[in-house]
């Protein structure tokens, strides 16, 4: 057999720019090698899979909640996009515009790659909603996207130029309806995030000076990556009336009048979420995948070093493979390589589970069952290996890793400017304070690199996202704004973002 060596990680974590950047390349994720294309990258096999298994979650919250699929252009006209003003003054730096057609001709209007889709969507909602029969109209829409970031800000799948993600836009019937739809936003955000992919969130409500360009109110998603800043993986917005009157998204009510349709709007971040996956949950040897979306669940290494023992450890293998092929589950019966360097292999792409089936074993009449998460090891009675043992041993990797993430994920308080600048540089992601919502404290923050992330919602069971505006204002009565000491009017967190 050949030893040699594995294209293994080589810093630790603890560097967590340099890991990353290897991580991502080594384990499969993403490849950043194409000339003149920094923020656009392709996603061989691996990354693709998980990329798929991920929207497949969404894909199945969504349906099951009556959202359907529809396809709108990936570029359209730039007067669309002008036609909801917020909208078009919030995104004009950040998107590509073609001016050129056929023979290099400029284009009449030109179009712009959809930096999101609301301004390409809603045209077409004006034409398929017609009565309030058709309310709640309920869509999703699986694509890439566009937006012009900051060579400097470019960081591979965690602020990119095309984005993958997928878009979920509703029409209601009234601004009650509206709100409630943002709560089953974050019903299936949390399913998928939180229950699925093993990663912790906090949710907030942006400030008014954050939202989406056009949104009544913006809540989103903040995941701690290791070295002490957030992602903002997702958003929902309750667009109001915003987008409906330009729009002309409108329905007649049972009298035959015409009334505008509330809006909402959800997104959620897939290639962000995979690289948040790869960042959470990775050690000093590669990426731990969650059962759910991992390419390969359960990889067989058949152990043997004399030909004697090949025949009887290649047959028990093939056995366990053909008794758990509910999963997705692949022998690596590969010759030139050690089992040593297997093990290797597979932990960099984050397998969750091995099994390792040896000659010692198989008088045992057992199985090593190893979980990638911690290196756990259990002998499992070959009659006792059953896939409803391995979707347990998956329920259990799942919750570990859980656990593991949200262990990591720092949060604390701060009363002045210089217990959050100690508490950020020390790593806390994010650090609750009193705020006055001064644009000079904002500034303040900003000239730190530190963002009002927002009011944390729904922390004590409250019913709306207006009662826990109320709550927040209520516990600043009376206290001091960390930033500048005067009278407070809310409770922020602040953090770090990428
Ligand atoms: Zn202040």
């Amino acid at each position: 057999m050949v030893e040699e060596k594995t294209q293994g990680i080589t810093v630790k974590k603890k560097d967590f720019s340099e890991w990353y950047e290897q991580i991502v390349l080594k384990c499969g994720l993403v490849d950043k090698r194409l000339e003149h294309s920094r923020g656009f990258y392709g996603y061989p096999p691996w990354g693709a899979t998980i990329l798929r298994q991920i929207e497949f979650l969404f894909e199945k919250e969504l349906l099951d909640k009556n959202h359907n699929s529809i396809r709108t252009p990936t570029a359209f006209p730039i007067t669309l996009l002008e036609k909801e003003k917020e909208h078009a003054t919030g995104f004009a730096p950040e998107v590509f515009v073609i001016t050129k057609g056929h023979g290099g001709k400029d284009l009449e209007v030109p179009k712009v790659l959809r930096p999101t889709g609301e301004a390409v969507m809603y045209p077409y909602f004006s034409y398929w909603i017609q009565t309030y029969k058709d309310l709640p109209f309920k869509i999703f829409e699986t694509r890439p996207s566009f937006r012009a970031e900051r060579t400097n800000a470019i960081f591979p799948l965690l602020r990119t130029c095309e984005f993958y993600w997928i878009e979920a836009h509703t029409a209601q019937i009234d601004n009650k309806h509206a709100d409630l739809q943002v709560r089953e936003d974050m019903e299936i955000f949390t399913k998928v995030i939180k229950e699925k992919l093993a990663i912790p969130f906090m949710l907030f409500k942006r400030p008014e000076w954050d939202k989406f360009a056009g949104a009544d109110y913006t809540c989103a998603y903040d995941s701690p990556l290791p070295d002490g800043k957030v992602s903002q993986i997702g958003t929902t917005h309750n667009l109001g009336l915003h987008f409906s009157k330009p729009f002309d998204v409108a329905y007649t009510d049972k009298n035959n009048k015409k009334r505008y349709c509330y809006q909402t709007s959800f997104g959620m971040g897939i290639s962000k979420i995979l690289g948040m996956l790869a960042a959470i949950h990775g050690d000093d040897n590669g990426i731990i995948l969650p059962p759910k979306v991992a390419p390969l669940q359960i990889i067989i290494i058949p152990i043997y070093y004399k030909e004697k023992d090949k025949e009887k450890v290649l047959k028990v293998a093939k056995k366990v493979k053909a008794k758990l092929k509910q999963f997705r589950i692949e022998m690596d019966s590969r010759e030139d390589y050690t089992p040593g360097w297997k093990f290797n292999e597979w932990d960099l792409k984050g397998v969750p589970l091995r099994i390792e089936i040896g000659p010692k074993d198989i008088e045992k009449n057992q199985v090593v069952l190893v979980r990638r998460l911690d290196r756990n090891k259990e002998f499992i009675p070959l009659d006792k290996l059953n896939s409803k043992l391995i979707e347990k041993k998956f329920e259990e990797i799942t919750e570990l890793m859980f656990v593991k993430a949200e262990e990591s994920f720092k949060r604390a308080k701060a009363k002045n400017f210089d217990e959050i600048l100690k508490k950020i540089n020390a790593g806390i992601h994010l650090v609750e304070i009193p705020f006055c919502n001064s644009q000079e404290c904002v500034d303040k923050l900003k000239e730190q690199t530190i963002k009002v992330r927002g009011i944390q919602l729904f922390a004590n069971n409250e019913k709306s996202v207006e009662e826990c505006v109320k709550n927040s204002e209520k516990k600043a009565k009376g206290k001091k704004c960390a930033v500048c000491g005067k009278q407070a009017k809310v409770i922020v967190w602040v953090a770090r973002q990428y």
